[in-house]
Parts: C-alpha cells; sequence; structure tokens
C-alpha cells in the first residue's frame, strides 16, 4: 500500500548534506591517488551520502548507446560493468532518451520500468533519475534510489543535477575512466551529429563552426545614485544611436529588402517610447543595466502576445538592440568584432541583423541559429548578403564546439556537425556543384551523349545521401550507376531500421523518376566505420572485414535492407549491386540471402520489383581473374577503381605518401582493364566503371578507348565529361591507345593528354 503521506525528507539542504559540502569532497576525491574505478566509486559513496539515499548509481553511455552501470552503492557489486541496458530500456533509459530528470515514489509502478534481477533493487520503491549532461549531450544517468515510497524534494532534484554536472565535466575530460574508457567517452562527445532545420537562405557551406554566445553582463541591480544612472543610461543611448548610424553607413552596398529592415532597425534605436520607458526605470532606482533588463523583459512579454507574424519578428531586433546596449554600458563594446576563422559558419541562438553585418564578411559563409524563420530580418539581410543560413536548430547549437568542422545546406536546411570524410565528399559535390561554373553544363545536359564518330556512351553519376538525387534532373546523367547506401549508416547514431531505409531508398528512387537506381549493399568495414559500430581493429582494415564478407556473415545486417529495397522498388526495376567481392562462392551465398528475402516478400503476397537486376563490384584482382565465372550468377559487373587500383598497385587509397605514386594511367593498369572488359564481352555481361577516377577527363577518354563506355562519375563530372565524349573520335583514339598500351613503359597521362590538346578536345 502507498503511503497516504510520504515522510519527510531526509536531505537536509544547508547542513552537513549541501551540495557545497559535497562538491568539496568530490574535489579531494580527485585530488587522491586512486584508480580510475576507485574514485568513481568514492564518489558514488559520497552522494549517496549526502542525499541520504540507500542506493546510488552511475550509469554511463558507451559508444553503441548502451547505458552501463559503472558504479554503486546499495545494488550488488557485481553488476557493476556487466549490466548494460539499452537506450531506450527502463527508467534509466528514459532519462538518457528525454535527457530530463525522473522522479518517481514507486518506481515499479512506471510504464517504463523494466526489472533486471541482477542489480537487486527488489525492494526499492522511490527513484530519481539525472542525465549527466555535456554540451547537450547525455554521457550517462545518475541514480537515486530509496526503500521509501516518497518523491524527492525539487532541492533534491537541483543537487543531484548539480551532481551529475560536475560529474559530466570529469567523465568528459576523461579523470573519471581507464584510459579505454576515456577513448570511447571523448569518441561519444566529438561523434558526427546530422540535424534537419528549416532552410532559411540556399547554398552549400563546408567549414568550421563559431559559437556566438557573448556572456551576460554582471552589473549591480539598484543605483547608488540616480542622476548618475540617468547620465549613464543617455550617453549609452547616444553611442547605440551613433554606432548603429555608423553600421549602416559602411553597409551602404545594401539595398533593397534588406536596406529597409535597416532602417526599421535604426527606428528602434531611435524610438521614444522605448527612451521614456528606460528613462522612467533608472527614476525608479535601478542601474542602467537592470532598466534595460527590466524594460526588455516587458517588451517581450508584449511582443509574444502580438499574433502579426511581421510584428513577432521584431522581438530580434528588440534582443539585438538590447544585447548592444549592455554591452555599450558595461564597457564591453569595445568595437571589435568576433574573430572569425577562415569559412566561418555562425552559430548563435539568436542573431540581430546588426550583429551579423559587423562580422568579417569575408570569412563569415553561413549562419546556424537556434530559433529563426526565415522571416526574421536576419534571414532578409542573410539573403541579401548570400550567406546560407538554416534555422530553427536549438540542439545544434547545443552540441557544437567553436573549432568543429561543419556542413550547412541551406537548400535542404541540413546540418551535419563534425562529419565523416565521406559526408564531406558528398557536400563538396553539391556545392561545386551549385557554383556558377557547372551553369555552363546546363545547356548541354539533354544532349545525347555520343562520340563525333557514332559511339555511344551511358554516363550515370554516383550517389550515397538523398542530396545527390536532384543532380540527376540537373546534369542529365541517364542514372544513378552507384548508390553508395553506408553513408546513411554513417551519419546518423544508430544503425537505420528497415523502415528508415525503404522511405530513403523509395524517395531516391521516385527522385529519380524513372532512371535506373543502382543501389549497392552496404559497403562498410575499412575507412567506413560509425563509432556505434563495435568493430574490431584490424591491422589492415582496407583488407579486412568489409564489404560483401561482412554483409553475408552478418545476415541481420544484409536482410533487413533487402527487405527495404524489395519493398521500396516493389513494382519497378531494382537493381542491386554486391561491393567487395573476392570469389564466386561469395556471389553464391549473396544470392541465395537475396534470395530468400524475395521468397518471404512472394509468400507474404507482397508486391515485388518488376524486375531484379543483381550486379557485382570488381574490385579486387581476384574477382577481375575469374570474371567470366562471377559473371555467370548476377546480370551486371561494375569496376570500383578506387578499390581496384590500390590492389592491383598494392598502394593503400589512404596513402597521401603514395598517392602520386602510381597513376591509374599506367598502360598496366589499363591493360588488366582490358583484360577485365574481354572477359565480360566473352561473357556477354555489360560491363560499367564506377570508381571516382571516371570522373578524371582523360581516364574517361581512356576507359572508351577500351570499350568501357559505361561510367558511373561524381555528379559535378558529368557535365564536363559529357562534352568531351561529345567531342572525341572514339576510333580513332582507341587504334592511337591500343599500341601505347602494349609498349609504354611510364604513365600515359602526358602522351594522352597531348593527344587530347592537339585535337582540341575540351578537358
Ligand atoms: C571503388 O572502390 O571504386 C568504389 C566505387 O567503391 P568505394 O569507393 O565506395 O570503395
Ligand atoms: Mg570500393
Amino acid at each position: 500500500m502507498p503511503h497516504r503521506h510520504p515522510p519527510p525528507s531526509p536531505y537536509l539542504p544547508g547542513k552537513h548534506s549541501s551540495p557545497r559540502v559535497l562538491l568539496k569532497r568530490l574535489r579531494e576525491i580527485m585530488a587522491e591517488s586512486l584508480s580510475a574505478q576507485q574514485k568513481l566509486d568514492q564518489i558514488t559513496k559520497a552522494i549517496a551520502y549526502t542525499m541520504v539515499a540507500d542506493v546510488c548509481s552511475i550509469y554511463l553511455r558507451r559508444a553503441d548507446d548502451r547505458l552501463e552501470l559503472f558504479s554503486t552503492v546499495g545494488l550488488k557489486a557485481q553488476a557493476v560493468h556487466k549490466t548494460k541496458l539499452d537506450w531506450d530500456e527502463g527508467l534509466v533509459g528514459k532519462v538518457a532518451r528525454s535527457s530530463a530528470p525522473l522522479n518517481l515514489s514507486r518506481a515499479s509502478e512506471h510504464a517504463d520500468f523494466s526489472f533486471r534481477s541482477e542489480v537487486g533493487e527488489e525492494k526499492l520503491n522511490a527513484f530519481l533519475g539525472v542525465p549527466i549532461l555535456r554540451t547537450g549531450k547525455v554521457l550517462g544517468v545518475l541514480v537515486i534510489q530509496n526503500k521509501s515510497e516518497r518523491r524527492y524534494l525539487e532541492e533534491e532534484v537541483e543537487a543531484a543535477q548539480s551532481v551529475a554536472m560536475i560529474l559530466a565535466e570529469v567523465v568528459a575530460y576523461g579523470e573519471l575512466l581507464e584510459e579505454k574508457d576515456a577513448v570511447e567517452m571523448k569518441q561519444i562527445l566529438l561523434r558526427p551529429e546530422h540535424f534537419k532545420g528549416t532552410p532559411v537562405v540556399t547554398g552549400v557551406v563546408i567549414g568550421t563552426a563559431v559559437r556566438h554566445d557573448p556572456p551576460p553582463p554582471e552589473h549591480k541591480t539598484f543605483a547608488d545614485s540616480v542622476p548618475k544612472e540617468v547620465e549613464r543610461l543617455k550617453e549609452g543611448l547616444g553611442r547605440l544611436q551613433k554606432n548603429i548610424d555608423v553600421l549602416i553607413a559602411k553597409n551602404a552596398e545594401l539595398s533593397g529588402v534588406s536596406r529597409e529592415v535597416l532602417e526599421v532597425y535604426r527606428l528602434f534605436a531611435y524610438d521614444k517610447g522605448w527612451r521614456r520607458r528606460l528613462e522612467d526605470a533608472v527614476l525608479s532606482g535601478l542601474t542602467a543595466e537592470s532598466a534595460v533588463e527590466q524594460v526588455h523583459e516587458e517588451n517581450r512579454k508584449r511582443m509574444r502576445q502580438v499574433t502579426d507574424p511581421y510584428l513577432r519578428e521584431r522581438l530580434h531586433d528588440l534582443d539585438d538592440l538590447t544585447r548592444r546596449l549592455q554591452r555599450v554600458l558595461t564597457g564591453q563594446d569595445n568595437g571589435e568584432a568576433l574573430e572569425l576563422p577562415d569559412y566561418a559558419v555562425l552559430l548563435a541562438d539568436s542573431l540581430g541583423p546588426a550583429e551579423l553585418l559587423e562580422l568579417d564578411r569575408q570569412k563569415l559563409k553561413a549562419i546556424v541559429l537556434g530559433e529563426g524563420s526565415d522571416n526574421s530580418h536576419l534571414a532578409i539581410v542573410a539573403r541579401g548578403l548570400g550567406l546560407p543560413m538554416v534555422g530553427g536548430l536549438p540542439q545544434a547549437i547545443d552540441l557544437a564546439q567553436s573549432g568543429d568542422k561543419i556542413i550547412v545546406d541551406g537548400q535542404t536546411g541540413e546540418v551535419h556537425l563534425r562529419p565523416q570524410e565521406e559526408t564531406i565528399a558528398v557536400f563538396e559535390s553539391k556545392r561545386i556543384f551549385l557554383s556558377e561554373a557547372q551553369a555552363e553544363y546546363d545547356a548541354e545536359k539533354d544532349l545525347p551523349c555520343v562520340s563525333r564518330d557514332g559511339v555511344g556512351a551511358e554516363l550515370m553519376m554516383n550517389a550515397g545521401l538523398l542530396v545527390d538525387l536532384p543532380h540527376l534532373e540537373k546534369t542529365g546523367a541517364v542514372g544513378v550507376g552507384l548508390f553508395r547506401t553506408e553513408l546513411q549508416f554513417l551519419i546518423g547514431n544508430s544503425l537505420p531500421t528497415s523502415a528508415e531505409q525503404e522511405a530513403i531508398y523509395r524517395k531516391a528512387l521516385e527522385q529519380a523518376n524513372g532512371k535506373p537506381v543502382v543501389f549497392r549493399t552496404t559497403d562498410l568495414g575499412s575507412d567506413k566505420a560509425a563509432d556505434y559500430m563495435e568493430m574490431e581493429r584490424e591491422a589492415n582494415p582496407a583488407m579486412g572485414w568489409r564489404g560483401v564478407r561482412m554483409t553475408i556473415d552478418r545476415e541481420g545486417l544484409m536482410r533487413p535492407q533487402l527487405r527495404a529495397l524489395l519493398a521500396a522498388a516493389a513494382g519497378q526495376h531494382l537493381y542491386i549491386l554486391l561491393p567487395f567481392v573476392t570469389t564466386e562462392d561469395e556471389v553464391i551465398t549473396a544470392r541465395e540471402i537475396i534470395d530468400k528475402e524475395i521468397e518471404r516478400r512472394r509468400k507474404n503476397d507482397r508486391l515485388l520489383p518488376e524486375k531484379i537486376s543483381i550486379g557485382v563490384m570488381i574490385e579486387t584482382p581476384a574477382s577481375a581473374w575469374r570474371t567470366e565465372e562471377i559473371a555467370r550468377h548476377v546480370d551486371f559487373l561494375s569496376i570500383g577503381g578506387n578499390d581496384m587500383a590500390q590492389f592491383f598497385f598494392a598502394a593503400d587509397r589512404e596513402s597521401a605518401r603514395l598517392s602520386n605514386r602510381y597513376d591509374f594511367l599506367h598502360p598496366s593498369y589499363l591493360d588488366f582493364l582490358r583484360m577485365i572488359s574481354a572477359k565480360a564481352e566473352r561473357a556477354e555481361i555489360p560491363l560499367g566503371y564506377c570508381g571516382e577516377q571516371a570522373g578524371d577527363p582523360l581516364m574517361a577518354m581512356s576507359l572508351i578507348g577500351i570499350g568501357i563506355t559505361r561510367l558511373s562519375v561524381p555528379a559535378p563530372a558529368v557535365g564536363p565529361i559529357k562534352r568531351l565524349i561529345r567531342a572525341m573520335d572514339v576510333k580513332d583514339f582507341s587504334s592511337w591507345l591500343a599500341p601505347k598500351i602494349e609498349l609504354a613503359k611510364v604513365s600515359l597521362r602526358p602522351s594522352i593528354m597531348t593527344y587530347a590538346l592537339e585535337r582540341g578536345l575540351p578537358l
């Protein structure tokens, strides 16, 4: 039976148990020469004592997002490092998920309660869980439990939160963890994050994050001398107005709506009503700073009740003016703008148009705002300046640190914080693509890709995220020759579910609008691993457990993806491409798995794709050698030149030292490709080339010259390569190239270049 009246709290703030005393004790523990685990256990003990808790436990987050019991007083000691809760498991999981405290008098009655026999919490009732938070990220959960049935008091919750805050600091700095765990925690803190906000101003920027959070100035509340404060306010307002006049004069080039915005802003600064209310507040005995705060609060309240969106947006102007006046009054406005790195992306909760104009225009390239709508003055000015901007992302502001790499896509509202190299490459393509240089190819996008002497080529593009798909239409590529599905696995914090994958593939097919999309099953491993995947360290990951090797070993990875692909392409032509195949039997096994999923769908009476074509990436010498045998099991082949070249030359594709040593235009490599092409021809199977190298004009020429006419290249290369192919005489070039492949000893790059230049080919 629950108690009718909860017993009084044993927690006595201000006595032996105050957070200040605890803080002191924590500092002492940190200074002691103990192991990391001993320190953590001492801290748990100290918290339990202070909070008069029967149980105090610290759960910390692992890279796979599970919450591991790291230390406890009161639960079974054997459970430490053994009990691992899923992110959405039980009450601890709920605290982590919601990143908010949970205070319950009878834990077992809560819908999210889950019983774990190994920890021994049978007799416990009261439960208080608070998240251990750092820069907006949940690093763990601190749990206090008592046998009695009672809700913890507000002071107790606050005390637990301040302890959790300190814990977050020491945990983040690795001071309470063994070295290996500390490294893992760092990874969690620094892992890539992906957000979708409101697209405000279009454009793609890859740059460096800079936080814009000026510290609130400290000041007294009550004036020592009222006349003096009146004078200070008058002076402050005068200086503020002058600053704004100067700022507007300096930005004389802004015209139209942007100009009007600034003029309205200036009117606010000169507004008599505002001035009068400020003076009244000072005359009532407040310091100038407190008066500014008070009037601002009143203004905000009034403005919030206004329904007109235009007027509501003016709140930002008021915020900006207020911050500016405060800085003038406290002497912080020394006229120096925030120091920006090159390619700066500014992150701010809110920002006024004038604050924006003060920043170095050469360096500032994009803005991400916590609040924001596309009606704000800031948006209007940003648009006038052509500064890409995304709004509505308070989480991004919390999680970003100055210096982080960041991608802003003002067209879709996407923001990637600390992105992986692959994500950067995708957006780099989009960035180049949006640049004016591409515009000149627009007029040619619908022209056929046929050489001067009538040889037709199939020019496709590579993709990996949905942001790539619009390039299909823009470039005139005839399809997506390689959709790297693993990129979706790399940008998130967890494995995408089958349903999430299906939604993405469905959208990709929709956006392709009937053009083929070749979906490559996840090519994870090697350099492509997310932090949440517990990958064993390998000495040579490029030759390790990756691509199809991993997916046939882990049907749990492959089958949900196949299910998603089959569902997304129901009634259409589905292309599936298997990555990193080495031997024929791998293809047979992969096909069996595919057949199982097809069968399952058939049995469930679900609509299947109208046609399914399966392909293999030829990107290891072993698979190249057995091209004809492998061809028997599939419908098409595609050479993955990035991997193939690295294994052909035995030169790591990631090694900067080797990057210029072996040219893929070396006759030996071209000869090897010619061999694969001949084998494919004998096997009567279509063969393409989808490594990035096909985007190199001289390589594209060479591939066409040896008969590989199906190319999949990065989107920005589609226009230039098509123009080149249309200008080529393929027969002439092939007969020129063939003997060179036989006889030359060094890279053919210079001679192919000369061939092209002499014939005026557009490179
Ligand atoms: C390749 O190896 O050429 C290829 C297309 O695959 P990835 O670059 O994704 O390994
Ligand atoms: Mg590859």
